[in-house]
């Protein structure tokens, strides 16, 4: 079923959350045991991340380094069709522009039509370790927009070259990145707004929202969205902060800030557990007034994190 019709159908506040497929070499049970101890809040839909190649230099013969292309996180779309065997509930393959040519991205669609996955986050991904500006494929896509333009396409029936007679359709719901504290490389928020606008008027059946920590950014965000024309529900994302590392990689990672309240007690811990039950409870604060505030869905970021969604659900949902 698509996320918009689970918007559409639902009477409350849905529960959702994302995860990363696992290191090379480890199985799919990692997975099972991080979706296990949140199916008892019903996930309306579990989000899977895709993540590109990064290079490398391996030794091959004395001081001679060849540079190689290595996945550390394979897997996306085989996790989609995994999760929905095993637990019957929906996913969201994260489908990014880098790294795919638009044939390739044609061919990854019709295997996911074919897995009877309809939804799909269309992202550009950003630059690999290395370069300092997104590089699209040679014949790939440069902006989410164009990626949302040909999944749309593929939905009229329109493939990239040839005229086919189409017996069946693909219906992709699509689902796009947007950030209430701007894209950090965005010139200013005016211009990142007209970008989600085009990516909403090229086929974005929803948004779903980058990390944030201060809800009134999330609710300032979604006025200037409707604001600029924009009128799909937008997907509010959470994300525990559960160790002291993650004082210093969330905002950096994400582009995002801390809140100076809660920097202020982030500041004060000593211990992980001590953060963990900073982060832990900030978020079911956060999550309680965007539920009042009547939001379609609070979508987690679980990142290996399962326990802290699962203490932050059982207060809330
Ligand atoms: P775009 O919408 O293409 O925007 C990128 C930048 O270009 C913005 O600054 C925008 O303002 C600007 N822009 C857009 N269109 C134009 C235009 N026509 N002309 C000029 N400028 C333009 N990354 C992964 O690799 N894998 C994942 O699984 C993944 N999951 C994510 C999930 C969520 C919910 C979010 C918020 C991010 C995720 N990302 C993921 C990260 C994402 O790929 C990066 O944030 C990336 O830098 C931007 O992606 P986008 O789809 O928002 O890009």
């Amino acid at each position: 079923m698509k996320v918009i019709d689970h918007i559409n159908q639902a009477k409350r506040t849905l529960f959702s959350f994302e995860i990363l497929p696992p290191l090379k070499g480890k199985g799919i049970e990692a997975i099972y045991a991080g979706i296990d101890p949140l199916l008892e809040f019903e996930p309306s839909f579990i989000n899977v991340t895709y993540h590109r190649e990064e290079y490398s230099y391996k030794k091959v013969k004395d001081d001679l380094l060849q540079k190689v292309s290595i996945r550390r996180r394979p897997g996306t779309v085989g996790i989609c069709a995994a999760i929905m065997f095993k637990y019957g509930i929906d996913t969201v393959p994260h489908l990014i522009c880098g790294g795919f040519s638009k044939e390739e991205t044609e061919s990854a669609l019709i295997d996911l039509q074919f897995l009877g996955i309809d939804n799909v986050l269309a992202l550009r991904g950003d630059p690999i370790p290395g370069e300092k500006h997104f590089m699209p494929e040679k014949g790939g896509h440069a902006y989410a927009s164009d990626l949302v333009s040909q999944i749309s396409n593929l939905n009229n029936g329109i493939y990239l070259h040839e005229e086919i007679e189409n017996e069946s359709k693909s219906n992709f719901c699509i689902g796009v990145a947007g950030y209430p504290e701007k894209h950090f490389e965005a010139i200013n928020r005016k211009t990142d707004l007209r970008y989600l606008k085009q990516k909403v008027d090229a086929g974005a059946d929803y948004i779903i929202t980058q990390i944030f920590y201060d809800n009134q950014k999330y609710f300032d965000f979604v006025d200037l969205c409707r604001k600029e024309g924009i009128n799909v529900p937008i997907i509010p994302g959470l994300k525990p902060i559960t160790n002291k590392n993650h004082i210093q990689f969330i905002p950096k990672t994400f582009n995002i800030d801390f809140p100076d309240e809660l920097g202020n007690e982030l500041e004060l811990c000593k211990t992980d557990a001590e953060v963990n039950e900073v982060g832990v409870n900030w978020s079911i604060k956060q999550a309680k007034e965007l539920i009042e505030a009547n939001v379609p869905v609070v979508h987690f970021y679980t990142m290996g994190r399962s326990q802290a969604v699962r203490s932050i659900a059982s207060k809330v949902f």
